[in-house]
This record gives structure tokens, C-alpha cells and sequence, in this order.
């Protein structure tokens, strides 16, 4: 089949998915192998290599995952304004690949350098390839939704993939007999370096196929190809230079945690600041639909406050309060068990949600964009209710079942695959031509502030030094799991009940 030449084309697939989706899969895939490869070492690293103590591990660890989303709402600014799409993939890219480089010549010396370099290309990166997704679909095409479910399954494979591989080459339990012990870090690093190419590459040779999806605002249109009119040419210098400019200033940030608190305070509000100020130069309607995004936004916030303990306190009460025996004979690591399941219950469910979401529009019984997010929270609420019946199926030493753990991690995904795809989907229907970017990289940015109050939720559970026995420990977490799942049920019935609001008064005829 030719590759289309117009949008129109382009968007006049028939079937489940455009072709295209696959690229952009792909690409996202190795992207997120490298993002979660590295994620998934720097604690440990910085505390066996870099000798810092667990606490300023922790808190830099949490600083690196602030800045990596705040810096999507720039990645994306700058992309609706500039660069266009594709652009800033490819420069998000290449800073990453250089970033992982760096890290793989020398991590020990050149930590903070490399992770800055990361941060500000995953900034470039991750929003707008997201947003090219939406581009494949037309306005009010029902099979939106589906195609993010698809895409969300391919992060996940990425994430699992690159999560287990590059701790286990940088701690030398795998290929420990062909990588020198003194390399282990090198390697690991090295792989990150070597995905994030495929990742670029996979995207380099298919970006043709789609039209005019992602070109620059400020190309020349009088040729072809994506060259931006030689007159603005040096604004795209000025943002590649920012860029670069940042790193010093980040490596700085992140090595001082204490900055994070002042740079979450600042950046927030000024994004606001900003999307009310680009709102005046809109129609009613478009404000409307804006208001509508930033409502998905502000209750994402909460959403991965509660779902993020994954990385942080359910972390602390597997190593603690688990059993290691799933359905009475598969030993598991019960950590392992925390770092996996929701990855590996994405990958076979995103799909087969997608696929339902499919069948339901047919019939016209699909719940609208603000009832899924309702459901959203309350699977989400009864996962953590789960977590917190962990208790009730304990021994006397406050060892509790891995099963029901387990479960409890099913229930929390079909709650993530409700909202957070749902809440991609949303943000390019929701937004009009020229904010697409921008409210891609707000949505992300409400990940950030999430895992922020993640980690002060975390702590505060965290914090109760009365409980020392396993037994104590286990009712202090389950009752801060208890909490959470109260919040998330209060958000998912206010949801649900504002929602022929919101879709009438709020959304036209987005569904
Ligand atoms: N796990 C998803 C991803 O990596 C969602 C991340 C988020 O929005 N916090 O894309």
C-alpha cells in the first residue's frame, strides 16, 4: 500500500487501527525501554556506586521524576510554537541517546550530566509523540480511544523489557559471565544508548508515512519536506540552544533536591498562567473544551498520588509484609511481583479494553470520556481497598497473602487503563490545533506533581516509627491504604455525578 499524501487519507483508514499506530508503537516502546531501563537504576546506583545514603537516594531519585515531567510542558510548548512535532522527537532523541552515552563512558563521574541530559530530552520526546497518536484520528472518531489503549500496551512492554534488563546487566545477574565486573554499569548504560537509537531510528524511517502529521508551524511551504522558513530559523537554534543551556541548570536542581520544592511551586502556576493567557486568544467553545481538559488534568493529579505508591511504599511493604508463594506454588519475589504485575497486566489487557471500547461505541453504550475516569478512580479505589484487606489475610507474624496482593495490582490496572490512554485520547480531543502540545505536555506535567505528592503520601505512612514488628508495620501501610482508597472513591463518584454536566455544558460534541 502507497503511503497516504494528505491527512484526509491518512485518517480514512479502514479497521481497528491506522498503520501508523504501529510506527509510533514501536517508537514509544524502545523509547520507554530506555526511560524505565534507567529509571530502574538510578536508586540503586546512586546507593552502591555513589555511596549516597537511602534518604538523599530517595529524594534525588524523586527530583530526577519531577523534572522528567515538568519538562514535557516545555517539550510540548515548544513544539505547538516552533518545532512542530517531529522535530522535537528527533532532538528529544538525540539528547537522550548523547545523555545515555555519557552515562555509558563513565556513571560514575558523569552521573548528574547524563541524567540531565535525559530529562530534558524525554521533555521533547514523550509528549508529542503521544500527541502524533491522536493526529491519526479524525474528530469525533470513535476508534480514538482504542488506538491509545493499543499504544499504552506498547509502553508497557517497553517498560517491562527495559525495568528487568538493564538492573540485571548493571548488577551483573545477567550476562555477568560475559561482561567484566567492572563494566557491569557501562553496559547497562550502554543498552539504554543503544534502545533509544533503535527507538530514534524506528522513527526516522517511518515519519514519512504520515502526511502532514507533526510538521513545523513555521515551515517553508513552498518546498517540500519539513524546513522552516529561513527567516525563522534561528527561533528552532534558540530552543536547541535552551536546551542545552538547561543542563547545567538542571544538573544543579537535581543534585539538590531542596530546589525541586521551589521549581514544583513555580512551574505549575505559571503553566496555568499561561493556558488562561493562550484561552483569551480562543472561542468560547475551545475555552470550554480546555476547561474540560484541565478538569482530566487536576483529578490525574490525585490518580497517580495514590497509583504511584507502586514505586515508592507498596515497595516497602512487599520487601516487608508479603509472602512469596502465588496460587500455593509459583515462588515469586514479592518485589518482583510489585514491579511487574501492573506492567504485565497492561500489555494483555490494554488491548482487549481497547477492543471492548470498540464494540461498545458500535452498539452506542461506550461511557463518555468523564464516566471512564469515574470508573477510573473507583477501580482504583477498590485496589486500594484490596491493599488494605491484604490485613485479613495475614499470619500472626504480619505476613500476608501475595495473592491478594496480586489481585489488588489487577484491579489497580484496569483503573490506569480507565484513565490514563483515556486521558491521552482526551487531551487531543480536547484541545484545539495550536495547544495540542502544550496541553499533551500539562497532562504530563500532572504526573509530575503526582509523583510529588506520592512521595510526601509515602512518607507519611512511612514516618510512623511506632510500628517496628512486620505485624505493626502491616497495619500502619494497610491503613494508609484504607485512606487512599477512601479519596479515591470520593473522586470517582464526584466524577461520575458531574459528568452530563461536564459532556453538556463543557465538552460540545467531543464524547
Ligand atoms: N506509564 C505511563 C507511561 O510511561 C504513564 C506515565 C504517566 O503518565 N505518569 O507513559
Amino acid at each position: 500500500m502507497s503511503n497516504p499524501h494528505t491527512l484526509e487519507e491518512l485518517q480514512d483508514f479502514k479497521g481497528k487501527y491506522p498503520k501508523q499506530i504501529w510506527y509510533l508503537f514501536f517508537s514509544e516502546m524502545w523509547e520507554r525501554f530506555s526511560f524505565y531501563g534507567m529509571r530502574g537504576m538510578l536508586t540503586y546506583f546512586m546507593i552502591t556506586q555513589l555511596m549516597m545514603d537511602d534518604a538523599v537516594a530517595n529524594l534525588q531519585y524523586g527530583a530526577t521524576q519531577a523534572f522528567v515531567y515538568a519538562f514535557t510542558f516545555i517539550g510540548g510548548l515548544f513544539a505547538d510554537k516552533i518545532l512542530g512535532f517531529r522535530k522535537s522527537l528527533f532532538w528529544g532523541g538525540l539528547l537522550m541517546i548523547i545523555g545515555s552515552m555519557i552515562l555509558a563512558a563513565d556513571p560514575h563521574r558523569f552521573f548528574f550530566l547524563g541524567i540531565s541530559f535525559n530529562i530534558i530530552g524525554t521533555g521533547f520526546f514523550k509528549p508529542n509523540i503521544s500527541t502524533m497518536v491522536g493526529a491519526l484520528y479524525k474528530d469525533g472518531d470513535y476508534r480514538r480511544d482504542a488506538g491509545f489503549s493499543l499504544f499504552y500496551s506498547g509502553i508497557n512492554i517497553g517498560a517491562l523489557l527495559g525495568g528487568y534488563f538493564c538492573i540485571s546487566i548493571g548488577k551483573g545477574t545477567m550476562l555477568g559471565n560475559v561482561v567484566p565486573e567492572a563494566l557491569t554499569w557501562n553496559v547497562a548504560f550502554g543498552l539504554v544508548a543503544v534502545v533509544m537509537t533503535i527507538s530514534l531510528l524506528t522513527f526516522v524511517y517511518t515519519r514519512n508515512t504520515m502526511a502532514t502529521i507533526g510538521l513545523s508551524p513555521l515551515r517553508d511551504i513552498t518546498k517540500p519536506g519539513n524546513t522552516i522558513i529561513a527567516s525563522k530559523k534561528w527561533y528552532e537554534y534558540a530552543v536547541y540552544a535552551g536546551g542545552l543551556i538547561s543542563i547545567p541548570i538542571i544538573m544543579k536542581m537535581v543534585a539538590t533536591p531542596r530546589y525541586v520544592d521551589y521549581f514544583m511551586y513555580i512551574v505549575g502556576p505559571a503553566s496555568l498562567l499561561y493556558l488562561f493567557y493562550e484561552m483569551t486568544k480562543h472561542s468560547a467553545a475551545e475555552v470550554k473544551r480546555l476547561f474540560a481538559a484541565l478538569l482530566f488534568i487536576v483529578f490525574s493529579v490525585i490518580f497517580w498520588a495514590i497509583f504511584e505508591q507502586a514505586g515508592g511504599s507498596l515497595t516497602i511493604f512487599a520487601a516487608n509484609n508479603l509472602d512469596n508463594t502465588l496460587l500455593g506454588v509459583i515462588k515469586l519475589d514479592p518485589n518482583g511481583v510489585n514491579n511487574a504485575a501492573n506492567s504485565l497486566f497492561v500489555i494483555i489487557f490494554a488491548p482487549i479494553i481497547g477492543i471492548v471500547w470498540i464494540a461498545m461505541a458500535r452498539k452506542k453504550l461506550e461511557p463518555n470520556t468523564v464516566v471512564k475516569f469515574g470508573l477510573g478512580f473507583l477501580f482504583l479505589g477498590l485496589a486500594f481497598y484490596t491493599f488494605y484487606a491484604t490485613r485479613f489475610f495475614a499470619n500472626a507474624e504480619g505476613i500476608a497473602s501475595l495473592d491478594v496482593f496480586t489481585l489488588a495490582y489487577f484491579i489497580v490496572t484496569l483503573g490506569e487503563l480507565c484513565l490514563s490512554p483515556i486521558g491521552l485520547s482526551a487531551m487531543t480531543k480536547l484541545s484545539p490545533g495550536r495547544l495540542q502540545g502544550l496541553m499533551m505536555g500539562m497532562w504530563f506535567l500532572a504526573s509530575a506533581y503526582g509523583q510529588y505528592v506520592a512521595g510526601l503520601f509515602g512518607a507519611s505512612i512511612a514516618s510512623d516509627m511506632a510500628a517496628v514488628t512486620p505485624a505493626e508495620k502491616l497495619i500502619v501501610y494497610t491503613e494508609g491504604y484504607k485512606d487512599m482508597a477512601i479519596y479515591a472513591v470520593v473522586a470517582g463518584v464526584i466524577l461520575i455525578v458531574i459528568a452530563p454536566f461536564v459532556r453538556k455544558r463543557l465538552m460540545g460534541h467531543v464524547h
